[in-house]
């Protein structure tokens, strides 16, 4: 029996790196939503939507149904233009958390997302994934870990990416992002009733991997 799996969290708690292992671990799809959610933003920066506080959300609704979002070989495209190197940076986060809060994108996303998810055998991650994409995911897990922890590791990641960055301001980022995401009116971060916590803070990759991989083959009857 094929399921469908969704990873929501905080950001830079690991989602995507679990997501992606019990994709691979089950032969599964992998979707990435918060990628589209950073197309979008990309989008509305290339077409100076954002003013200095806010959107221009007329403009950007006018002109959101020519957003076509798809993924190759796990990069995210935008009107087919591999967008992959363009997303990943902090201020690409930002224009993100930015857009995600307004409910006419979450719409055109959700909407996108539930397709992808029609036929099953997909992981998807991000932050409503439980709660208003797959409400009827066979399995649901909600990652967390403490800010210090995951500001430690989404810096180290940044630098290992060759882009330069403060822990301080990564931290500072990283809370700013986290009270938007569970504040917002539209869809905020909040653990699904039947989702699972996983709290990775002292866990290592290989111990929650391990935990996840079991959840998934009780769930599945894999066993
Ligand atoms: O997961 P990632 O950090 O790439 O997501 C970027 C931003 O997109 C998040 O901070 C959040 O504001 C938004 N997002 C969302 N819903 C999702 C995925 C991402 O609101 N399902």
């Amino acid at each position: 029996m094929k399921i469908n799996i969704a990873v929501d969290g905080y950001s830079s708690c690991g989602k995507s790196t679990i997501a992606k292992q019990l994709a691979q671990y089950a032969g599964y799809t992998y979707i990435d939503s918060g990628a589209m959610y950073r197309a979008v933003g990309l989008f509305c920066k290339r077409n100076n939507l954002f003013t200095s506080e806010s959107i221009d959300e007329n403009r950007l609704r006018e002109i959101l149904p020519s957003v076509r979002l798809s993924f190759q070989n796990g990069h995210i495209c935008l009107n087919g233009e591999d967008v992959e190197q363009y997303i990943r940076t902090l201020e690409a986060g930002d224009w993100a958390s930015k857009v995600s809060t307004l409910g006419f994108v979450r719409a055109y996303l959700v909407a996108e997302q539930q397709a992808m998810g029609k036929a099953k055998g997909v992981v998807m991650d991000g932050r409503d994934i439980g709660t208003v994409v797959f409400p009827q995911a066979e399995l649901k897990l909600f990652l967390t870990a403490k800010p210090e922890v995951r500001a430690e590791r989404r810096y180290k990641e940044l630098l290992e990416k060759g882009i330069k960055a403060d822990l301080q301001e990564v931290l500072k980022e990283l809370n700013e992002r986290d009270w938007r995401d569970t504040h917002r009116k539209e869809s905020p971060l909040v653990q699904a009733k039947d989702a699972l916590l996983v709290d990775n803070s002292d866990m290592t990759p290989q111990q929650q991997l391990d935990y996840v991989i079991r959840l998934f083959n009780q769930t599945a009857n894999r066993d």
